[in-house]
Formats: structure tokens, C-alpha cells, sequence
């Protein structure tokens, strides 16, 4: 092989192995915890799996984590099995009143939620302390709670651990029938189910009891029995325990040679499986066992390990002890600050809130008084507008009044002379007509149709201030329209022809009767007719009319010049003309509209105009009629 490719092949294996490691460390690591399971829960298996293992910083660290995540997510179970581990830990190390605290508010939890696994772990463990303490009674009363003792149904497994408590604590107690009691009763429990785990802890208990009562042979029996168990389920930890307990009854025998002989293997098991305070146990029977021997030097040795052993082992704890000091006061300045820090933000929250009060006040307050003083500004000049709209319509209305009856009177000042006037040239004309030149009788003439001319625009100025005062007199009368139409068509038709136009005349009703003020209606007829004739010039007027039930239309619609939507309004008020230049082709006084719409609405209908620049003009012109003559009449008052 050539040496890069040695190379090659070594970093190969090298790569493997190190993938080999890391995946048998993975399996390791989490094979214990269930990923199925919540964080909070797969932290309470890990801490456990530490404590088992004698990691006991990380133990309590991955407790504190589980209880801070139970807390969070309101798991109260998981934060009973926090406390519990956080318990162990503490016990582990001697700290026994930290221990009982934690594992009491854990046995609390698990009460409040009925949590039978959590009452049962704490429970044994409460009562275990007190064990070790001595302190006998109060170990009995926790064991007394299992809830296996209080009839509850529980598994056999939990009901022989009960027992197997009870045989341990009354045979130490020496109330051995109490301890014989139960230990039949765990006897013939594990009997029924057979679990070799309960049978060796039975048997275990009940070798001390038989010990109690002096029957060493027996005791002894039943320890080699619980070993076989161990040997047989590779339970190596109990089995080293079972041998322990076999050495002592050797030793207590006197049978020391055995007991050595036992010790040893016991001895050389623990230091493979690392248990150092079993290790410690042993080495103090074996000691003792030496010495019995006379085997002094080896005592002496021995003596040292286990002076060296002692102070490995409350070194170590006294580190891990320091450690989890050290984790508890960050933990508890970690929760000082923490709390200062909630407190500080929740001032500040306070005094952001006044702040944003006081802000929000003055900013209503401004507002308001802004507000305020425009509405009051507005208020001032509305009512002054008002009260200047309303001086300045009482003066057109005064100045309306004064033009209306300048006009009036002038009007009709005017009429009697322009009468004469009208009256003398006619006379001239048919009596003189051969006594003047022909040149003055033109001239006689131009006067007269001058004359009729003023004459009729003085009369429209009459008659509009009559319309617009209301002191308009209606005398309804049964009369043809069809007839009335015809007549006012036939009066217009010759400037018509003159102009190449048509008047079309069309009626959809034949019931032409009708009751209505004839001689108004025919006025309004001339005023409309005549000027769809007026601003003709090409095309062609049609006039219609229906009745629909007490309801005359009449329509004049013609394709003159038109009227611009904006001036509609205005000429209906009067004295306006689409074209009011001097030079305007069309004569007019700009009042026939006006004077028709105001009669109109005497009569108690109404004049529309829809018309479009060069397109052409249509009048709609609705009047009510009456049905007989008694209606009109009463109509007319
Ligand atoms: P006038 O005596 O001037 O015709 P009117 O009140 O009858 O008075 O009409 C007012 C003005 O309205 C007219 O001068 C004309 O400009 C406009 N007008 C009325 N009827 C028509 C129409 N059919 N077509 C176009 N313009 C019209």
C-alpha cells in the first residue's frame, strides 16, 4: 500500500469512528427521553437520568429548566416532578431541609391534581429522609398516606413497594408483627403476579426482619435468594447490595472468613459499577472484618481508602454543592432583576400612560376651545349675512315693487295717448285716405302699426305686473280646443309659410270639449306658438295634445335656434331675451314666457321648457280641466 493512500484509509477510520462514537452518544443521550413528549417533560427524564448517573449540577440545572418551562405552559404535574428532582439533588448533598421543602410542595401539587404516581414517589421519598434521619414516626406517618394503604387501587408493584416500606420501618422499629404482617402480605402478592424486581425488594425486607428476630441462618437464606434474583434479572447494583447484606450476617455470625470472602466480590463489583457510597459500606465491613482476623495491616490500609474514599466523595459534593449555591444565587439575582426590571417597565408604563392621559386632556381641551371660538366667529357672521340678505331683499323687494308700479303707471299712462294716437291714424287712413299725398299716408301708417306695436308691449308690461301680483281674473267656459289650437295655428301659419315652415297639428284625445279659461289659454297658445314660429327657420312646429284623466298636455316643439340650458330660468322670470343686443333680429319685450307661466300657474298647472343650442325648443304646458261646470266654478274661487 502506498503511504498517501495509508493516509486515506486512516482518516477514513478515522472519520467512521468518530461518526460511530457520536451516533452511539446520540442513541445514549436520547434514548431515555421521548420525543414525543413535551420540553418540559423530556427535561424532567433528563434531569432524572443525571441524578442516576451522579451529574448532580446538571441534574438540578435541567430541573430548574423544567420547572421555569412547566410553570410557562401551566403544567402543574411536570412542575411536581421538577421540584421532586430539584429535591433529590438537594438530598444527594446533604442539604435535607431544602430537600423535605421541595419534596412537601411537590407531594402538594401532585395532591391538588390527584396525581397518584407523584403522591407515591414523594410520599416514599419523604418518608425515606426521615428514615435515614432516624426519626422513625414521621417516616411512618408519609408512608401511612400511600394511597395503596388508603384503599385506593393501585398496581401490585406500588402496593408491595408499600408493604416492603412498612415490613422495613416496623422491623427497626421492632414492632415485628406489624413487619410480619405485611411481609405476608407482600408475600403472597408477589406470589399471584410474580415481578422479580418486588420479590427481591420483599425479600430484602423481610431477611431484616428475620434478622430482627435472631433467626440468622434464615436471614442469611433469604439474602443469598435476593441475590440469586439479582443474578438472574443482571440486576448488578442490587446484587452487590445483596452480598453486602450477606457479609454483615456473616460477620454478625462470626463465620468472618466467609464474610471476607463475600465482601470482596461485593468490593469488586461496586468499583466497576462506580458505586461510591456502597464502595464506602463495604469497606468499613471489611475493615472491621480485618480486624476481627487480626489482620491489622490490611485494616490500617483499608482504614486509609476509606479516609480517602470519605473525602472524594464530600469533595465531590462539596463541588457540586458550591456548583448548585452558585446556580441557585445567579438563578435568584437572575429573578431580582428580573422582578426590578417588571417593576421599573411597569412604572414606566404607568407614567407613560398619565402622559399620554395628560396629552390626550390638553388636546381635547384645545380642540374644544379651537372649536369654540370658530363656531361662535361662525355664528357672528351667519347672523350677520343673515341679516344683511335679509335688509338686502327687503330693499329689492321695496325697489321691485317701486319698478312694478313705475311700469305700471307708466304703462298705463302711455296707453291712453298711444290709443288716441293709434285711434287718429286710423281715422286719417279711412276718412282722409284721398285728401293726403300718398307719401303722408305711408307715413300715417308707419305711425299706426308703430302705435300697435308700443301698444302690444305696453300690454305685456300690464299684464306681467298683473300676473306677478296675482290679480289675474279667470272665467272658465265650455270651448273646443281642437278649435282654439286651429285658430292660433291658422293666426301664426302666414309668417310660417313665409319662412318655408310647417306646423304640424296632432291630437290624441278625441273629447276636444273641454272647461278651461279660453281666452288665457289662447294668449298662452299665441305667446308659445309664436315663438317657436319666431326662432324657426328651417324644419318644421308641431303641436299636440292629451288628456289623461282631469289633466290637458300640451306640447309646441319646433327645430329652431334653441334657448342655452343657462338662461332657461332667467327668461321665465321675464325681461330676458336669449339675445338681448340692440342689434337682435328678433322683436320681442322678453316678457311672453314669463306671463305665460305665471298664468299658467294661476291656472293651477305649469309651463317646462326643454331646449338644446341649435337643436330646437319643446314647451310642455299642464293644466288641470274640469269635469263639469259646478268643478270649474269652485275652482275659480
Ligand atoms: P319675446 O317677446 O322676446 O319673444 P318671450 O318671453 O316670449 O319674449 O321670449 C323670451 C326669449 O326667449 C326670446 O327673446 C328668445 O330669446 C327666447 N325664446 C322663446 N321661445 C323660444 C323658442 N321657441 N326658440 C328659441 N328661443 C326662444
Amino acid at each position: 500500500m502506498k503511504p498517501n493512500k495509508f493516509i486515506n484509509a486512516l482518516c477514513r477510520l478515522w472519520l467512521g469512528l468518530i461518526l460511530y462514537v457520536f451516533s452511539l452518544y446520540c442513541i445514549a443521550e436520547y434514548s431515555v427521553t421521548d420525543n414525543q413528549k413535551p420540553y418540559y417533560s423530556q427535561l424532567n427524564i433528563l434531569s432524572y437520568k443525571h441524578f442516576k448517573q451522579g451529574r448532580y449540577s446538571d441534574a438540578y440545572k435541567t430541573a430548574l429548566l423544567a420547572k421555569k418551562e412547566a410553570i410557562s405552559k401551566g403544567s402543574q404535574k411536570n412542575l411536581a416532578r421538577s421540584l421532586s428532582n430539584i429535591a433529590s439533588v438537594n438530598f444527594m448533598l446533604g442539604k435535607t431541609e431544602k430537600a423535605l421543602k421541595f419534596y412537601l410542595q411537590s407531594y402538594e401539587i401532585s395532591k391538588n391534581i390527584d396525581d397518584l404516581i407523584g403522591i407515591e414517589s414523594t410520599l416514599n421519598n419523604l418518608s425515606g429522609i426521615y428514615l435515614r434521619l432516624e426519626s422513625h414516626q414521621e417516616a411512618l406517618k408519609y408512608i401511612k398516606q400511600l394511597p395503596v394503604l388508603n384503599g385506593v387501587d393501585r398496581p401490585n408493584y406500588q402496593k408491595t413497594v408499600a408493604y416492603n416500606a412498612l415490613i422495613g420501618l416496623y422491623s427497626v422499629t421492632n414492632q415485628l408483627e406489624l413487619a410480619n404482617y405485611y411481609s405476608s402480605l407482600s408475600f403472597t402478592l408477589y406470589k399471584t403476579y410474580k415481578d422479580d424486581f418486588s420479590e427481591y425488594y420483599f425479600l430484602n425486607s423481610y431477611a431484616s426482619l428475620l434478622s430482627q428476630e435472631n433467626k440468622h441462618l434464615l436471614s442469611l437464606k433469604i439474602y443469598k435468594d435476593s441475590e440469586l434474583i439479582a443474578i438472574a434479572n443482571k440486576f448488578d447494583g442490587l446484587q452487590v447490595t445483596a452480598l453486602k447484606n450477606q457479609g454483615q450476617k456473616y460477620f454478625e455470625m462470626g463465620s468472618y472468613d466467609k464474610a471476607e470472602e463475600v465482601v470482596k466480590k461485593a468490593i469488586q463489583m461496586a468499583v466497576v459499577l462506580n458505586m461510591e457510597s456502597q464502595l464506602l459500606q463495604l469497606y468499613t465491613l471489611r475493615k472491621n472484618i480485618f480486624l476481627k482476623q487480626e489482620r491489622y495491616k490490611e485494616s490500617s490500609f483499608l482504614y486509609e481508602q476509606i479516609i480517602e474514599l470519605k473525602n472524594i466523595i464530600s469533595g465531590e459534593s462539596v463541588k457540586q454543592l458550591a456548583e448548585i449555591t452558585k446556580i441557585d444565587w445567579l438563578v435568584e439575582e437572575t429573578q431580582t432583576k428580573l422582578t426590578q426590571s417588571k417593576k421599573d417597565h411597569k412604572i414606566l408604563e404607568l407614567q407613560l400612560e398619565r402622559q399620554r392621559k395628560n396629552q390626550l386632556i390638553w388636546l381635547i381641551c384645545i380642540i374644544s376651545f379651537v372649536i369654540f371660538i370658530l363656531f361662535f366667529y361662525y355664528r357672528r357672521n351667519t347672523k350677520k349675512e343673515i341679516y344683511r340678505q335679509r335688509s338686502v331683499n327687503k330693499q329689492l323687494k321695496e325697489l321691485d315693487r317701486i319698478k312694478d308700479r313705475i311700469l305700471k303707471n307708466t304703462s298705463h299712462e302711455l296707453r291712453t295717448p298711444l290709443n288716441g294716437i293709434v285711434g287718429l291714424s286710423e281715422v286719417i287712413l279711412t276718412n282722409d285716405e284721398n285728401k293726403v299725398n300718398k307719401s303722408t299716408l305711408d307715413m300715417v301708417r308707419l305711425i299706426k302699426s308703430s302705435g300697435e306695436q308700443l301698444s302690444l308691449i305696453i300690454n305685456d308690461i300690464l299684464e306681467m305686473s298683473k300676473s306677478r301680483s296675482g290679480a289675474i281674473t279667470i272665467i272658465n267656459a265650455e270651448f273646443s280646443l281642437t278649435d282654439l289650437v286651429s285658430d292660433v295655428i291658422k293666426v301664426c301659419e302666414p309668417l310660417a309659410t313665409e319662412k318655408n315652415i310647417e306646423i304640424k297639428f296632432s291630437q290624441s284625445d278625441t273629447r276636444e270639449i273641454i272647461i278651461l279659461d279660453k281666452t288665457r289659454l289662447q294668449q298662452i297658445l299665441f305667446n308659445v306658438i309664436g315663438n317657436a314660429v319666431k326662432f324657426t327657420d328651417k324644419g318644421q312646429i308641431s303641436v299636440s295634445f292629451y288628456r289623461k284623466n282631469t289633466e290637458l298636455a300640451l306640447e309646441i316643439k319646433d327645430t329652431g335656434i334653441g334657448i342655452p340650458t343657462n338662461k332657461i330660468d332667467r327668461i321665465m322670470e321675464g325681461f330676458e331675451q336669449v339675445d338681448s343686443s340692440d342689434t337682435r333680429s328678433k322683436q320681442g319685450s322678453g316678457l311672453g314666457l314669463a306671463i305665460s307661466r305665471n298664468i299658467c300657474i294661476a291656472l293651477g298647472g305649469q309651463l317646462n321648457i326643454q331646449s338644446s343650442l341649435g337643436k330646437g325648443t319643446t314647451v310642455t304646458i299642464s293644466l288641470p280641466i274640469y269635469n263639469n261646470k259646478k268643478d270649474s266654478e269652485n275652482a275659480q274661487h
